[in-house]
Order: C-alpha cells, then sequence, then structure tokens
C-alpha cells in the first residue's frame, strides 16, 4: 500500500488528505525532511508559492524535495505546480522552485477580473477511471498557466483552450493549474496515484 505526502507548509493540504483518505490511501503530511522518507509520491498543494518557497527553505526541504522528485511522482497543484517548475514568469524575485519540471508557468495569469472561476475541462487521460469521460469541473483561483513545455517529454493534458495549457505531465511529474482537490471529483487524484509503480 502506497504512502502519499502531502506537502503541509501552507494553502490547502488539507483538503488534499480528505480525498486522498477517500481513496483509501495511506498519507502523511510533511513539514521536515525526515517526513519525506519512505514516501511512495508527494502532493504540494495550492496556496501562495512565496509562502511555501519560502517555508520550505527555512526548512531545509529543497535538497531533500528535488532529491525525491528525482525519483518518486511529485504532484504539484497550482502554488505546487508553479514550485515544481523550472521555470517562472511573474513571481517575486529570489522565489524558490524546485526546478523539477520541464515547462515554463506564469504566475497569477488570469489578472484581477477572473480572480477565481470554474470550468469544465476535456481531460482524455482519466477515461481510464471512467469510460464515460465526463467532463472535469476545474476550479480556478488566482491560477497560473503552463506558458510552455520546454522538453520533448511534457505531455500536454488538458487545455482551456487551444492556447492555454493547464495540465500537464513529464514522467512522475504533475502539474495542474486548477485545484481538483475542491471538488467531489477524485479522477485527477487516482490518476496521479497510477503514477506510483507497483
Ligand atoms: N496565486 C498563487 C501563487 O502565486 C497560487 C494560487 C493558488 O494556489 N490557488 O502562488
Amino acid at each position: 500500500m502506497p504512502v502519499v505526502g502531502v506537502l503541509a507548509l501552507q494553502g490547502d493540504f488539507a483538503e488534499h488528505i480528505v480525498v486522498l483518505r477517500r481513496l483509501g490511501v495511506e498519507t502523511r503530511e510533511v513539514r521536515l525532511p525526515g517526513e519525506l522518507e519512505g514516501l511512495d509520491a508527494l502532493i504540494i498543494p495550492g496556496g501562495e508559492s512565496t509562502t511555501i518557497g519560502k517555508l520550505a527553505h527555512d526548512y531545509q526541504l529543497i535538497e531533500p524535495l528535488r532529491a525525491l522528485g528525482a525519483e518518486k511522482p511529485i504532484w504539484g497543484t497550482c502554488a505546487g505546480a508553479i514550485f515544481l517548475s523550472k521555470d517562472a514568469t511573474r513571481v517575486k524575485q529570489g522565489q524558490p522552485l524546485l526546478g523539477l519540471m520541464d515547462i515554463t508557468i506564469q504566475r497569477n495569469a488570469f489578472g484581477r477580473q477572473v480572480d477565481s472561476f470554474e470550468t469544465a475541462l476535456n481531460v482524455p487521460v482519466l477515461a481510464a477511471f471512467d469510460p464515460a469521460n465526463p467532463p472535469f469541473e476545474a476550479v480556478f483561483i488566482r491560477a497560473p498557466l503552463i506558458e510552455s513545455v520546454d522538453a520533448p517529454d511534457v505531455e500536454v493534458l488538458a487545455r482551456l483552450d487551444s492556447e492555454t495549457i493547464v495540465a500537464a505531465r513529464q514522467g512522475h511529474l504533475l502539474a495542474t493549474s486548477f485545484h481538483p482537490e475542491l471538488n467531489q471529483d477524485d479522477r485527477f487524484h487516482q490518476y496521479f496515484l497510477s503514477l506510483i509503480p507497483d
């Protein structure tokens, strides 16, 4: 049975834990480097990427997180996706990034007028968990967008329109601009769990 950690420095880690428990997965809140030991995968939640980055730096988590991500699945949602990226625009100067995933992400990409919104996304890979594959109701909150995928092995999983990438995977790394933990649809979490090798 895999153990999935959720980085619990700031943001909506508790909501991810609720979903993981609902799926019968053993979970652990991670605040200290030692708590990464023995994990099979990790979720970095949404919140405020500047704060998550600063706390991760202060708690000496940056290098242990990079080491984990070299081997094990990591999923960054919203602020977590910013933190996971190799390159980010509109971030604060000196904001720490893990630099694990070959994507360029634009922070606060949707402007003030459309701070938060919900939209139905077509996500072909989720068909594995429901053959009818209904659209995924995605909640965006001061969300980033994925400006570009910067390596041939980065797969685009969902777009808002023909241009705007909002979910991508590179091997065992997953990034979503939105918050799949905020609805009752667990398919994105199931998809992430499917990235854990048997
Ligand atoms: N705007 C936040 C940031 O830049 C992300 C918002 C979120 O995670 N919902 O970190």
